[in-house]
């Protein structure tokens, strides 16, 4: 493994500002590197870039230069977004320079062990639960990662008595070499962002690059229930800690009695810990967590199994399950208007989340969705839409396609909104016409399972004007 400190007097580029370009600058320039940091962005729109030339450090805006990366580089960090097609990658590719993400310099530097979180969907959930809940428990987590704070500016504070825990996304791993989380879990694998990973097979290879450098002395939590998790498992070095909804486990965190698939669950479900031992342990029923859904209920089961593995007493977590209210925009509760319950599920980004968005909820539904077009045709949601919804308020560039997936299924009760004069109003159009077919006791829910980017500048934007916009019917 590199250390930074190999790197004083040689050239690092980092490519892609934002903070977590900032933040492994500044590691590399307090090291004595000779640092350039480019972006493609307009110097105006890089405001980031002041606290980097008042440091001395070179900062290229607005373009790619021909020349930015020669033999003469050590180093290419790449910001986890910028596609392995880009200029500056290419020329790293062609001269053999070594190209990494943030993360793999954070694990570099870092002197606390890391507990890295992965998966399709139920990452911020997972990774906020684990940090709420090693904190109850003394353990001093530092959450980061994709989740806000850079992992580096994390790391360079983190002592021997911390946890990190980081939120990783596929994009950040597929540019680690030796990063090695002490404890690693998986949550899911669903088709998502084929776009940038060109197929699944990659999407699928980054993920498990989590794993990669673990050995027996590291964990690993891995979902049971999730086919591509269970085939990986032969492949990973580090101890396993299965979790699972649905199969009764005689190791691992699980659910007794099992949930059954497709079948409502009962009142008396509750989270068990089967020790290496034999031994087991209850935690607490599923019915007091602090957020609904199965789903949520998964994330739970990973969570502990994390915590536990990180050494936190099973006790000192029952107060955060049970307290834990979620996350804004993942299923968040907005509010009751004339009887109506509105929930906030703008993260919901693809076709899964929102089918589990939509089963955790048990009223007459209806859905607000649609947004940005990746070439789906979303029928995977015709068995939710027939047997869940009341109604369909579609917008977005999808729109039409969900449409049609509501006509297939039978909904009648189907509203296309077409494009107002800006976003915002089209949204607050889409909230009153499901206002519009809403009774009293039923939900408005917005779960797009889409992307924001057609129309707004993020989900977090589309899910205040939709709270908004409920808020002011
Ligand atoms: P991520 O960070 O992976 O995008 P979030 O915790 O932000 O995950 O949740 C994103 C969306 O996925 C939300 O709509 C949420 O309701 C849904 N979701 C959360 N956990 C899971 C899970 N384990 N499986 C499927 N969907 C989930």
């Amino acid at each position: 493994m590199n250390h930074p400190a190999t790197y004083r007097d040689r050239r690092v580029v980092v490519l892609g500002l934002a903070r977590s370009g900032v933040s492994v600058a500044k590691v590399f320039h307090a090291l004595g590197a000779e640092v350039i940091v480019n972006d493609k962005k307009e110097r105006d729109l890089c405001p980031e870039a002041d606290e980097l030339t008042a440091l001395g450090i070179s900062v290229l805006c607005g373009y790619h230069p021909e020349d930015l990366v020669t033999s003469e580089t050590a180093l290419l960090v790449k910001n986890p977004g910028i596609p392995y097609t880009a200029g500056p990658v290419r020329q790293a590719e062609a001269h053999g320079v070594e190209i990494v993400t943030e993360v793999e310099v954070a694990y570099w530097i870092s002197k606390a062990p890391i507990i890295g979180i992965t998966g399709s969907n139920g990452k911020t959930t997972t990774t906020t639960w684990i940090g709420e809940l090693l904190g109850e428990a003394g353990l001093n987590p530092l959450v980061a990662g994709n989740i806000g704070t850079p992992l580096c500016e994390a790391a360079e504070v983190a002592t021997e008595d911390n946890w990190i825990v980081a939120e990783l996304s596929s994009f950040q791993l597929k540019g680690t070499s030796a990063f090695r989380p002490s404890i690693a879990l998986l949550l899911n694998i669903a088709e998502t962002h084929l776009d940038y990973h060109g197929g699944m097979e990659d999407y699928v290879a980054s993920k498990v690059k989590l794993f990669a450098n673990q050995t027996a002395e590291d964990v690993a939590v891995l979902n049971w229930d999730d086919a591509t998790c269970r085939a990986i498992a032969d492949t990973v070095k580090a101890k396993i800690v299965p979790f699972s909804l649905y199969v009764r486990l005689d190791k691992g965190v699980c659910i007794e009695p099992p949930f059954e698939r497709g079948k409502e669950s009962g009142a008396d479900h509750k989270i068990v810990w089967r020790k290496e031992d034999g031994t087991e342990q209850t935690i607490l029923p599923v019915s007091e967590l602090g957020i609904p859904g199965r789903h949520n209920a998964g994330n739970a089961l990973a969570a502990i199994a994390a915590c536990l593995a990180a050494g936190a007493a099973p006790e000192a977590m029952v107060p955060v399950l049970k307290g834990f209210r979620g996350v804004e925009h993942r299923l968040e509760y907005a509010g009751e208007v004339k009887g109506v319950k509105y929930y906030n599920d703008s993260k919901a980004t693809n076709a899964t989340a929102t089918i589990m968005s939509v089963g955790s909820l048990s009223s007459p539904i209806i859905l607000i969705a649609g947004g940005l077009d990746r070439g789906s045709d979303y029928m995977e949601l015709l068995p939710v839409f027939r047997n869940r919804l009341k109604g369909l308020v579609a917008l977005g560039e999808t729109r039409a396609k969900l449409a049609n997936v509501a006509e297939l299924a039978g909904l009648t009760n189907v509203r296309l909104v077409e494009p107002e004069e800006d976003a915002e109003s089209t949204l607050r159009k889409a909230v009153q016409e499901a206002a519009g077919l809403a009774e009293p006791g039923d939900i408005v829910l917005l779960s797009p399972a889409c992307a924001s980017w057609d129309m707004f500048a993020s989900f977090e934007q589309r899910g205040r004007i939709f709270k908004e916009s409920a808020h002011t019917l």
